[in-house]
């Protein structure tokens, strides 16, 4: 049996609680991720994704509910605690890549390293072997307005990867790049769960790159609906059952 790296018990986010415009966007949601797994979280724009994903990881908190990572009660922490714990084990991707434009790729990659006041030899040769991997050694003394979506992608991979984090959270970390460098992001988040054992959740809208997934999480007016696993399927077999989710909501959106 695997161990389970992260839980939700019973999360519930409600936005702008106690006013007239409060708003429950999380009806108490049970999900466990596993040592290993590549998750892929869809759902129709509104219900919940970007809630979920942000709650599940440390960057917003629930209004109730636990979250374990790791086994550690992160709905608890302090702000204080909670910073150092995601410096520690998680690693984010966002669409926006959310690097800063003023620092070169090498020193946005390093930040992490730096903020754990790592030696400077051990940064260099850490920002190095990574950038090697992701093929942008030559882009480090670049700034990002100087790179292609593609290479601040690929920086943006590094620096979540900078603290090795058994734990990747990304959200929509394709949107803003063409179907060339969403293929080669895919390819890279593949080869990270496969052959360095890095467990991945991802949000994202496009079936096509769910199918490199090994499993769905469908989510809807802020509940689970659907929960798909790849299990012996096809890349082209679990593709198209995607596919078939996807369009029930299409369908269900055109009698409405
Ligand atoms: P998705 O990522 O699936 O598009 P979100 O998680 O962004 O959905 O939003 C889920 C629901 O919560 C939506 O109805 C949205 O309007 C609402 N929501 C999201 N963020 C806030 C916020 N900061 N304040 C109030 N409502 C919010």
């Amino acid at each position: 049996m695997r161990d389970i790296i992260l839980e939700a018990v019973n999360m519930v986010k409600v936005y702008n609680e106690n006013t007239e415009n409060a708003f429950e966007a999380l009806h108490g949601i049970n999900f466990r991720v596993y040592d290993g797994d590549f998750i892929a979280v869809m759902g129709p724009s509104g219900s919940g994704k970007s809630t979920f994903i942000n709650n599940i990881s440390t960057i917003d908190r629930p209004t109730s509910g636990k979250v374990y990572i790791h086994n550690t009660d992160v709905s608890t922490m302090s702000e204080e605690e909670i910073g150092r714990f995601r410096y520690e084990n998680l690693g984010f991707i966002f669409q926006a890549f959310n690097l800063l434009d003023t620092h070169t790729l090498y020193e946005n990659i390093a930040m992490p390293l730096s903020l754990a006041r790592r030696s400077v030899d051990e940064i260099h040769d850490r920002v190095h072997s990574l950038a090697k991997t992701m093929n942008i050694e030559e882009a480090l003394q670049k700034y990002p307005n100087e790179c292609s979506g593609g290479q601040r992608q690929r920086a943006a991979i590094c620096r979540a990867l900078v603290n090795d984090p058994k734990l990747i959270v990304a959200d929509e970390p394709t949107g803003n790049l063409d179907s060339k460098n969403s293929a080669e992001l895919l390819k890279i988040f593949r080869k990270l769960n496969e052959e360095m054992g890095v467990t991945i959740v991802m949000v994202t809208h496009d079936p096509l790159i769910t199918s490199y997934a090994d499993k769905l999480i469908y989510i809807r007016d802020g509940r689970i609906e659907t929960e798909l696993e790849r299990g012996p399927m096809t890349q082209e077999t679990f593709f198209s059952a995607i596919t078939e989710i996807n369009s029930a909501e299409s369908k269900g959106l055109l009698k409405s």
